[in-house]
């Protein structure tokens, strides 16, 4: 098991910055994962921990061993990309074998035996003389899983191994991956765009913004407690209300937004902070609860079949709503408790 950090890791390319100074620490045996928009600078922090790439500043430790220089043949890692990456005329098991030629099986074993045992974890049992060409995505992804794992690395990293998979085949596969790790016990980085699948399979969980973390955390934390509004957008779908705080009246605080007054619960509220931002999430927000009442003009619903998602405008600001029916009218109110909003101190 590996602990590993980066410390003010920055990456240049010919003078466009793609990481400004991440600092991580990923725990032995956690399933962490990095997720952020496109061009956030993801897969740069993978490739770099892998040692594909050099970082222009910082350093990577495995285990507080300073990594500059070794490379990634040498760094015990094991790496599934986005696109399979089998080698096409080999068997599957041949394509497991592949990382064994470099290094012995662990425990005394076999190749063979090796091979046979990760199949089996994979749940690809018997499937070793077929040719990866006749294989489903999903099947590919976890002999391409098999074959990073089978020199029983330090850490596993996975960049984006489930976006070529169709929605349900994903959710499969994201059990199956979450159980050989817990199994393993093998820390993990993992990189998605996808907030849903970074919250349901993660230990913790970075936030990337240009190149640098905006936060860290366990999901519940980044979910319910997002530090910064890029958070709140990006992670829990949240509205979003700029506004000043007008008063602290003990357990609650007035925040002025656009004309209009909130109430809000004041332990989220920055000390400190006059322009705030107010994040509510969709779910929050219902016909008949809240103090806060806010008619909201409603301009598209979609059915999705447990709810409907609104939308709509509120104020002059855009908003989201979850509802149990589809809205008849182009006009309703809904409210939100004080207690329900959380509160960021404006960018
Ligand atoms: P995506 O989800 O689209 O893969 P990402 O978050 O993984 O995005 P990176 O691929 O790490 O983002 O890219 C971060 C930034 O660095 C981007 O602006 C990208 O254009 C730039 N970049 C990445 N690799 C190179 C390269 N080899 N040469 C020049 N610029 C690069």
């Amino acid at each position: 098991m590996t602990e590993l950090t980066l410390a003010g890791v920055a990456k240049r390319y010919d003078g466009t910055a793609a990481l400004e100074g991440i600092d991580l620490t990923v725990r032995d045996g956690e399933f962490f994962t990095l997720v952020g928009p496109s061009g956030c600078g993801k897969t740069t922090t993978l490739r770099t921990i892998a040692g594909f790439e050099s970082p222009t500043a910082g350093t990577v430790r495995f285990d507080g061993r300073a990594m500059d220089g070794v490379p990634p043949e040498a760094r015990d890692v094991g790496v599934v990309f986005q696109s399979y990456a089998l080698f096409p005329h080999m068997s599957v098991a041949e394509n497991v074998g592949y990382g064994l030629r470099f290094r012995e099986p662990p425990d005394g074993e076999t190749v063979d035996e090796r091979v046979r045992e990760l199949l089996a974890l994979v749940d690809l049992e018997g499937m070793g003389e077929r040719d990866p060409e006749g294989l489903s995505g999903g099947q590919r992804q976890r002999v391409a899983l098999a074959r990073a794992l089978a020199p029983a690395p330090d850490l596993l990293l996975l960049d984006e191994p489930m976006s070529a998979l169709d929605a349900r085949l994903r959710e499969s596969l994201r059990r199956q991956v979450k159980r050989i790790q817990s199994e393993l016990e093998i820390t993990t980085v993992y990189v998605t765009h996808d907030q849903a699948e970074a919250l349901a399979i993660s230990d913790r969980v970075a936030v990337i913004n240009g190149g640098r973390v905006e936060q860290v955390g366990r999901p519940q934390a980044i979910y319910r407690e997002p530090a910064t509004r890029f958070v709140a957008e990006f992670v829990g779908d949240n509205n979003v209300f700029e506004g000043a705080v007008r008063a602290r009246e003990g357990e609650r605080t007035r925040i002025d937004v656009g004309g209009e007054t909130l109430a809000v619960s004041s332990e989220p509220v920055p000390p400190e902070a006059n322009r705030v931002t107010v994040c509510v999430r969709p779910g929050a927000l219902s016909r008949s609860a809240g103090t806060n009442r806010l008619p909201v003009a409603v301009e598209t619903s979609e059915f999705l079949g447990e709810t409907v998602r609104v939308h709509g405008r509120w104020n002059g600001t855009e908003m989201v709503l979850q509802l149990p029916e589809i809205p008849d009218d182009d006009e309703l109110t809904v409210g939100f408790d004080p207690a329900d909003a959380h509160v960021v101190a404006a960018d």
